[in-house]
Parts: structure tokens; sequence; C-alpha cells
């Protein structure tokens, strides 16, 4: 509950706190469901990279509805494999309405017209790139779905299944508490294919430049950013905190 600043003092509901209590410890078969067809039914996307663990919620999203808008950000510098595993899954799932989410030309063209920032200033690099065109992407959207996970890594242990973000949408993560076996499983039930990547050591999946495969014993998200401090796209506020916002 939040106090409602055009008022005096009268209490209104925080949807963030409201869908948190709605759809806390349900499968997300059910959460997906309910969000999809009820609660933000046409004001709702989910957000992919097409990456390691991206065919179990996309395959979910499409047994509720095939056409929900799924966006997928290309930075301009995916590997091949994440381009031929979309279509793929595309294919396999029937999904309709796949947006490709790419950055402002005219803002590439100024802000890295040699395509070599990722080098020098990879966190400009991740705004120009990534994290700009999908706010404008999602700007259109009450809310989003996310493949987020809270194994993935120390900045997302405490996650819950509804966030919101500093412009007041919401970002639902049905798979908040899944395991790597969880996910596994899963995978072999629905026969789904796995990412190219995946057989040669890749555990989460980035931009070419800036991601390699992992080694038995590492943090799944190691490959990422390998050699720096930057474990994430960039940073900003979510429920009042500082966050750093996912690559996923
Ligand atoms: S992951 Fe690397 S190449 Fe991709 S947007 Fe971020 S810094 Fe740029």
């Amino acid at each position: 509950m939040r106090l409602d600043p055009a008022s005096s003092g009268t209490v209104t509901p925080d949807p963030a706190a409201l869908y948190q209590a709605q759809y806390a410890g349900r499968p997300a078969e059910g959460i997906l469901a309910d969000a999809i067809t009820h609660d933000f039914a046409g004001r709702i996307a989910l957000v992919s990279s097409f990456g390691a663990e991206a065919a179990v919620l996309l395959h979910m999203v499409a047994q509720v509805d095939r056409a929900t808008p799924v966006l997928f950000g290309d930075t301009g510098m995916l590997f091949p494999e994440t381009h031929a595993y979309r279509d793929r899954l595309i294919d396999r799932l029937g999904l309709t309405d796949v947006r490709i989410v790419r950055p402002n030309p005219v803002a590439l063209e100024t802000g890295d017209p040699a395509g070599t920032l990722n080098a020098v200033e990879p966190t400009s690099c991740c705004f120009l790139r990534k994290v700009a065109p999908m706010q404008r992407a999602t700007s259109a959207f009450a809310a989003t779905i996310t493949g987020r996970k809270r194994y993935q890594s120390p900045t997302r242990a405490d996650m819950d299944v509804v966030e919101a973000d500093a412009r007041g949408r919401l970002k639902i993560n049905p798979l908040y508490g899944w395991s790597t076996q969880d996910l596994a499983t899963y995978m072999r039930r629905n026969v789904l294919p796995a990412h190219p990547l995946v057989a040669r050591g890749f555990a989460s999946i980035g931009c070419a430049p800036c991601t390699t495969a992992v080694t038995a014993g590492e943090d799944q998200r190691a490959g990422r950013w390998r050699g720096s401090d930057k474990t994430e796209c960039g940073i900003h506020f979510e429920n009042g905190r500082i966050i750093r916002t996912p690559a996923n």
C-alpha cells in the first residue's frame, strides 16, 4: 500500500504489491495465464533474448497465446547462432508477434560509429544498443514478462515475482524461483531445442564481443564481460532502489 500524493492521507493500492500477493508462490503457467488473458490483456509483452534458457518461457507463453508480443533486443552484436535459434523457436512455437528491437540508427552512428564502444565503455554501449531501445519498446505496455531467476546471480537472489520499474511499469518474473534442474526438466518434457551455443559451454548468452563459454563450477554468468567488474547491462531504479539492469 502507498499514500496517494494527490489526496490528503488517502491510501491507494500499490499495483506491484497487489500482483505480488496474487502471483507469489503460484506455478509459472498459472501466473502467465492470468497476466496475459486477464490482468494485463492486450497490455503485456514478453522480453526475450532467445538465449540459453529462453525456450522455457517462450513455450509457456505460446501455450497461453501465440500472439503475445515478444520483444527481442537485437543489439547488432549478437551471435549468428542466436538469430538462427530465434527463427527456429518462432517456427517451432508458432509465435506470431515477435518484434525486433534495434538501437536508434542516428544514436548509433553518433555514439558508436566503428562498433568498438563495447571495448572501452561497455556500460555506454549497453545503454545505446540495448537499454534505451528496450525502454522505448516497453513503454507501450503496462507490464512485461521476463525470464530472470533468483539463482542466476547474487544481484538477483532476492528478486520478487513482481517488480515495478522507475516508470511504474510492472515486470513479472514467473520463473523467479526456478532452478537449472527445473528448466532442464521442462525442456526435456516439452522436447524444446537448445540454443546451439549451449553445447559449446555457453551458459548465458549475450553479445558476441562480451560473452565467453564457462567451465565446470563457474557461475552461470561468469562468461559475461569476463575480466571486468560489469555483471549487468546498466544501472537504474526499481521500487526506489538502485539496481543493475538485467542483461538477460
Ligand atoms: S553486451 Fe557488449 S556489445 Fe552488447 S551492448 Fe553490452 S557492451 Fe555492447
